[in-house]
């Protein structure tokens, strides 16, 4: 991740930096940006654009490189020649008294940023120009909006100005004017407005406001430049991880302006070729009649819908529908794009690829599949396997007392819970503490972008559902409720009104982005469903994978969900899981407090049958697919309370000694006080004393193993196979179980495949000494049961002597599995709870690393290891059997890397499975097979 500048490649070459719209190459992104690439396509394939040119990222790059923060040589002369067109184009003339042209300066980089770079409208509006533009137009009020505007957005992008300088002026003609909306001003009051602005301008930068149309657009042109190495920009590159390699400046889109508010035959809009929220294939759109397009975005006014357009001009309407078809067809992607309607003229304004929750991409990359539009493979690639993870959350499930508080536009599917808070930095602010927030506002800015991170969802008072607050929390993944209009937000008190009550900051709330209600407090959630899209898309991914994906699960319950999630078989068994249940714990103890071998023996004894019947349920629910079960592998003293609580509770136990004896002898004392026919006090004996002597006995017991299992360092210390080694009786408890599991399942005509699979091994003898004992009860559970069993028998690789050992380990075992947990703590010698508490946040932010590694697989170090494991356990065995079961197992760029060094299988958590399979697909068809050693890492 880099927010620095790179060199712009072959600038010396002298190539053109500036291209008519009819000329540059659409497909060149890097050069021209998303938009003008774009523009220029629509432009070559017939659409109708506005005539216009796109100046280069590569000026851009030069520009900013440049100390003296000159434009580059000659761009403004390529610039003059291509206005000279752009006259001529139109019939207008840039700067003209009579009949002037005015353009806009838009930004746009290879990959699209919404609002976090500058555009500026109106451009080559003065005096002059604005009284040849109400000849042109008529319309006199119009000339003075569009000056105004023009003003406020020149002052504020290339000069600036804040808004509010502007803002404040605006207000109090309004109010001199006793109007509300800005509609109801006259020209004149515009008039006022604009000559208010020009003040502002002067005052604020001791100069008046640059006349001069060509001098306008060199500073526009600047200004824009500058937009990308604005704090905003920066900012959204760093947190979506857009490189240099990905977007390496802005270009500069100048386009013949078209006007959408000459009237009511003009209206302007932003639609979607479908549905964006979910994925319907029917278009989708909001549009403003008589506007400007940042009325519809900045959500000044509610937009209404796109179908409403049907009805008031349906000859626009259907060459937008037209627009839509030749969008599709062409891109054979969803397209977002704006459009303008001037005087019954229709323009498309932009495209660009539609962004779209993981419903809608997942539903529209199916259904493009059946349409022939894309193909099974480009369908896949297009979804993003992380994304799913929006299909997997869960949903609002309220109760009848939960009622809902207002009703705004289900703008970004999900629910959210979290505290109100009313700006950005203290979203950011309580965010960073940990806590969950709903950044709850009037309407969104770009500069709002940190409060978004920080916030499970948004909440806003206005705006529709192309508003920035929309696009952004629909970018994100993020639940969005807009225009919830029985809000009202007030900002300097924090706190907000809704149906006569008060929502103050911190207050719980709960939104719900699929249905846009708006909730008091925190309303319960249920797990999502699957829809026939999703199934069919992973469906296909399976088909393309090569990499099989298992899931952890320690419960019954766990497998029945990742076999609903499409897993292959449960990779992770973790049996230690198992004990901690209420009627089993109290024999883990017995267990542990046993004093010899057959005082053990007897307690494992009570917990055979239930973890067989554990067992047997689990390999019931996956039947046929391999379940692995991995053999005790904490330290033991896990399952025993700490030393201090052990103490605390002792103590209690004495107090209470004293209190349950004094009240015996209260008892006693009462029978002698009063004769047999007086009426006793009632005094009632609080406890056997004997019991609480046995209580006390027992957490003595308990205090003195804790002692003696204390360990300097446990989780280096006795565990895993060194424990199933010094009580060899614990493993042997867990292997019968498991194979008299699956002999009662075979016994019912089901077909199971049971894998026991060792932790912590760090020698090839400790996995001899365990499969002696596994051999021998497996013959004995065979001989007793009358039936074969299939049982593969393996090793986890946790530790870096594993790694290194794997050629020998491999003549014990089928198969290794990865702990990829343990083994990234044990390359790096970093013990993740201390590691992630107190100095990797600052690792990651000083760039020694570049992610925490215990997310992210580090392929340079761990992932080195388990290749050479790789390559020397196939050495030995060909056939090897391998899998990863540490937390990366469900991490798309980790599952990539899997693919690439030739695991057999991944294991994650159950409601990562559908994003493993995804990641899988992605892996096979991105590297094609192509595997990766040790050495090229
Ligand atoms: C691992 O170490 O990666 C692993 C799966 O084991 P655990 O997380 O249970 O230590
Ligand atoms: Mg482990």
């Amino acid at each position: 991740m880099d927010n620095s500048l790179q060199k712009a490649p072959l600038r010396e070459a002298r190539r053109a930096l500036v291209f008519a719209f009819e000329n540059g190459d659409g497909k060149n992104k890097q050069l021209l940006g998303g938009k003008g690439a774009n523009l220029c396509e629509m432009t070559q394939i017939g659409l109708n654009v506005p005539p216009g040119f796109v100046i280069s990222t590569e000026a851009c790059l030069s520009y900013l490189e440049n100390p003296d923060q000159q434009l580059p040589k000659g761009l403004m002369d390529a610039v003059r020649v291509q206005m000279t067109a752009l006259n001529e184009k139109t019939g207008k003339k840039f700067g003209d008294a009579e009949n002037p042209l005015l353009i806009s300066v838009r930004s746009g980089s290879a990959i699209s940023m919404p609002g976090m770079m500058d555009t500026i409208l109106n451009l080559g509006l003065n005096i002059d120009t604005l009284k040849g533009l109400i000849r042109q137009t008529g319309e006199e009020r119009f000339a003075f909006d569009a000056y105004r505007r023009f003003i406020q957005l020149f002052g504020k992008v290339a000069l600036g100005i804040p808004d509010e300088a502007f803002d404040v002026e605006f207000d109090e003609v309004k109010e001199r004017a006793g109007v509300t909306q800005d509609e109801g001003l006259s020209a004149r009051d515009l008039r006022e407005v604009s000559d208010r602005f020009l003040e502002v301008v002067e005052r604020k930068t001791g100069r008046p406001f640059p006349v001069d149309p060509y001098q306008q657009l060199e500073t526009a042109i600047k200004a824009v430049f500058n937009s990308w190495m604005g704090k905003r920009a920066v900012d959204y590159r760093r947190e979506f991880n857009i490189t240099t390699d990905m977007a390496n400046g802005t270009a500069v889109n100048i386009v013949a302006m078209v006007f959408g508010n000459l009237g009511d035959d003009s209206a302007t809009g932003v639609s979607f070729t479908r549905y964006p929220d979910t994925g319907e294939n029917r278009l989708f759109g909001e549009y403003l009649t008589n506007a400007q397009g940042e009325d519809v975005v900045a959500g000044i006014r509610t937009p209404k819908p796109i179908d409403a357009l049907h009805e008031e001009m349906p000859e626009m309407y259907r060459q937008l529908h037209e627009l839509r078809s030749r969008l599709e067809s062409h891109y054979r992607e969803v397209q977002d794009f704006e459009f303008t309607i001037e005087k019954g003229r229709l323009y498309c304004l932009q495209t660009r690829n539609g962004k779209m929750n993981a419903t809608a991409l997942v539903r529209t990359s199916v259904e493009m599949v059946r349409e022939g539009l894309l193909s099974q493979d480009e369908a896949l690639l297009r979804v993003q396997p992380e994304s799913l993870e929006q299909l997997l959350f869960p949903r609002l499930a309220p109760g009848p007392e939960h009622a809902p508080v207002a009703r705004g536009l289900a703008a970004s599917p999900g629910a959210a819970v979290g505290h109100a808070v009313f700006d950005a930095d203290r979203a950011e602010e309580l965010g960073d503490t940990g806590r969950r927030v709903i950044l709850l506002r009037e309407e969104t800015k770009p500069e709002d972008i940190h409060g978004f991170f920080a916030s499970e969802g948004i909440l806003t008072a206005r705006g529709g559902k192309t508003s920035h607050a929309a696009v952004v929390a629909r970018g994100m993944g993020k639940p969005c409720v807009a225009g919830a209009e029985g809000i009202s937000v007030d900002v300097q008190r924090r706190q907000a009104l809704v149906g006569g009550r008060i929502i103050r900051e911190e207050d719980l709330i709960t939104i719900d982005g699929s249905t846009g209600d708006v909730y008091l407090g925190e309303v319960p959630m249920t797990e999502p469903d699957f829809t026939s899209e999703l199934e069919t898309l992973l469906e296909w991914a399976d088909e393309s994978s090569t990499l099989s994906v298992m899931a952890n699960a320690d419960t019954p319950e766990d497998a029945e969900r990742a076999l609903r999630y499409g897993a292959n078989g449960i990779g992770l068994c973790r049996t230690e899981r198992m004990f901690n249940g209420v009627e089993r714990l109290p024999l883990v103890i017995d267990m542990i407090l046993a004093e010899d071998q057959g005082q053990r023996e007897s307690a494992l004894a009570s917990l055979l049958p239930i973890q067989r019947r554990d067992f047997k349920e689990i390999l019931k629910v996956m039947a046929p697919r391999p379940v692995t079960i991995r053999l005790l592998d904490p330290p033991i003293h896990e399952f025993l309370p700490s030393e201090q609580q052990l103490t605390e509770e002792l103590q209690r136990l004495r107090r209470l000694r004293d209190v349950v004896l004094g009240v015996d002898v209260l008892f006693d004392t009462v029978n002698l006080m009063y004769s047999e026919d007086a009426v006793q006090p009632n005094v009632l004996k609080l406890a056997d004393p004997r019991l609480v002597d046995e209580a006390m006995t027992k957490k003595q017991t308990m205090l003195r193993k804790v002692r003696t299992l204390t360990e300097v360092n446990p989780m280096l210390g006795h565990r895993g196979v060194r424990l199933g080694i010094t009580f060899p009786e614990i493993y042997a408890m867990q292997i019968r179980a498991v194979l008299e599991a699956a002999a009662e399942c075979i016994k019912e005509g089901m077909e199971v495949h049971p894998e026991v699979m060792v932790p912590q091994v760090s020698t090839a003898e400790e996995l001899k000494f365990v499969y002696n004992s596994v051999q021998d009860i497996w013959q004995s559970v065979e001989a007793q049961c009358g039936v074969e069993i299939p049982l593969k028998f393996g090793t986890m690789i946790e530790v870096v002597r594993a790694c290194m050992r794997a050629g020998s380990l491999a003549e014990e075992v089928e198969f290794f599995s990865f702990g990829t947990n343990d083994l990234t703590q044990a390359t790096f010698s970093f013990s993740r709870e201390d590691a992630e508490n107190k100095f990797l946040p600052l690792y990651n932010e000083h760039q020694i690393l570049q992610d925490n590694p215990f997310e992210v697989l580090d392929t340079k170090g761990v992932g080195k290891l388990m290749a050479l494991a790789i390559g020397w356990g196939r050495e030995t065995r060909p056939g090897l059997k391998v899998g990863i079961c540490g937390e990366h197992g469900g991490h798309p760029e980790s599952i990539r890397f899997c693919n690439s060094i030739g695991l057999s299988y991944v294991s994650c958590s159950g409601p990562r499975v559908p994003i493993a399979r995804l990641a899988a697909a992605h892996a096979a068809l991105l590297d094609k097979g192509e595997v990766v050693g040790p050495s090229t890492l």
